[in-house]
Formats: C-alpha cells, structure tokens, sequence
C-alpha cells in the first residue's frame, strides 16, 4: 500500500505511563508522586494533552532524571462489553453486577428484563 496522506497533520493522542530505565512505573497517592513495579496503580497520561515529551525533558535537564512514555496498550483502556465484546471507554459501560454492558447492550438488556410495566400505550 502507498500511504501518503499528509491531510491528517494531527496524530490522535495516546496514553502513556512514564517509566524509570529500571523499568518502574510513575505512581501517585495522597503523598505525592512515587516510583512502582506495579502497573496498576501508575498513573496515565495523555501523550499530548498532558505534555509528556515536555515534561520528559524539562524532568531530564533540571533532575538529570531520565524517563520514558511508555504506550498503554488498548485493551488495558478499554473496558470490552461482555454482551457484544465491542471495546468501550469505562466511563461509558455499565457493571450490572455480573457483568460489562456497553449503551446499546445496556438498554436492551433493561427492556428483557424490564417486561411487565403495566398499562398500554
Ligand atoms: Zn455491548
């Protein structure tokens, strides 16, 4: 394929981690910033929104500190519907106790499960 579309002069964003060279992960609680193992509890950053290579740098000059934007891979952002397995944003799926449903899986599992309102239209 010949690919050569400069009419997109904006990548999308992504997220990062920040990670050390030993292969630690930034972290933050209530006591600031910290260095983990545990990828869970790092904190993601949008790659350009937040500024990273910015950052990185500016991190790198005044600390001599040297740190790497490491990209979360998709399916660790994405929350997949157990219905229709399509993979959404967690802030647009629905835990209904037992399982992940996307809008569309939602309310139709809201109307099986919903039948017998009372009354005609
Ligand atoms: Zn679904």
């Amino acid at each position: 394929m010949s690919g050569s579309s400069d009419k997109s002069r904006k990548t999308p964003d992504f997220k990062v981690f920040i990670r050390t060279p030993q292969g630690k992960y930034l972290a933050q609680d209530g006591n600031g910033l910290f260095f983990t193992e545990d990828r869970s509890a790092a904190i993601v950053l949008n790659y350009d929104a937040d500024q990273v290579p910015m950052q990185l740098e500016a991190l790198c000059k005044a600390h001599n500190i040297k740190l790497a934007a490491d990209p979360v891979p998709l399916d660790e952002i994405y929350e997949s519907c157990d219905r229709c397995k399509e993979l959404y944003m967690p802030f647009m799926t629905y835990y209904d106790g037992s399982r992940f449903l996307c809008p569309d899986c939602r309310s139709i599992a809201s109307r099986i499960q919903g039948c017998g309102r009372p009354g005609r239209i």
